[in-house]
């Protein structure tokens, strides 16, 4: 038996959208390492699959600056963002912005032994993680891919978080076994670019309609129905 790989999107897939913590945070870092862009903010750019490396890009190209940005000063920008994050949820837990569903869902596919974890996101890991810790959901993931790697775009994502997923849990995973669970077209095509399949949501800012006009390959209104987000990583990976 082969293992499926399922890689989770973070924001609008298990969590809520819109954290205004985590803007005002990678706003903080960009600003603080380029005071001269203090006037663009992220929520300027279209957000919407892009890695917060792109982001940062953006807001300089936005701002009439050089976007090319050294990797000394995304450091610095990727820190000072960790930092204000922190600050800003200090003491802070709960979980009142997982979407519904989600620890059910993930109780179910950790305990599976069908199936392997992981995240694939456009967030820095340093904020995800805050994240996860926060609302408990970091055991569940052990590896993932992250906006702060050293790649151009979404879909360069998905072939590291096989590699880390194929050294953890000791197996290969070849693309008709991992699937994509994200709430946009961006994730839609990150899978499909390199041959794996895509899950989508509608508990982001795109309807369903959309989602399947993107060519999802299964397009559910939310993951709170356990059974049927099951059956249908199975349907999409083949008995
Ligand atoms: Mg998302």
């Amino acid at each position: 038996m082969t293992r499926r790989l399922v890689l989770f999107d973070v924001d609008g897939t298990l969590i809520e959208r819109g954290d205004p913590a985590h803007v005002a945070a990678i706003d903080r870092g960009i600003h603080t390492v380029f005071p001269a862009a203090a006037h663009v903010s992220i929520l300027d750019l279209d957000l919407d699959g892009k890695l917060e490396r792109q982001l940062v890009r953006g807001v300089l190209a936005a701002a009439g600056l050089e976007p090319t940005v050294p990797e000394d000063s995304l450091a610095t920008i990727f820190q000072t963002a960790a930092e204000f994050y922190r600050a800003a949820w200090d003491g802070r837990s709960g979980d009142h912005d997982l979407l519904p569903g989600i620890r059910p869902l993930l109780d179910r596919v950790a305990d599976d032994p069908r199936f392997a974890l992981g995240v694939l996101t456009g967030g820095i890991r340093p904020i995800v993680e805050i994240k996860f810790r926060r609302l408990g959901l970091a055991d569940y993931f052990p590896i993932g891919a992250f906006g702060d790697e050293d790649v151009e775009e979404r879909p360069d994502l998905l072939p590291l978080a096989v590699k880390r997923a194929e050294a953890h849990y000791g197996t290969p995973f070849p693309s008709n076994r991992v699937i994509i669970v994200g709430d946009t077209p961006h994730d839609v095509r990150c899978a499909h670019v390199g041959g794996a399949t895509a899950l989508a949501v509608a508990t982001g800012r795109y309807p369903e309609d959309a989602l399947r006009d993107a060519g999802a390959d299964v397009v559910l209104p939310d993951l709170a129905d356990t059974d049927r987000v099951i059956a249908a990583l199975l349907t999409l990976t083949g008995e």
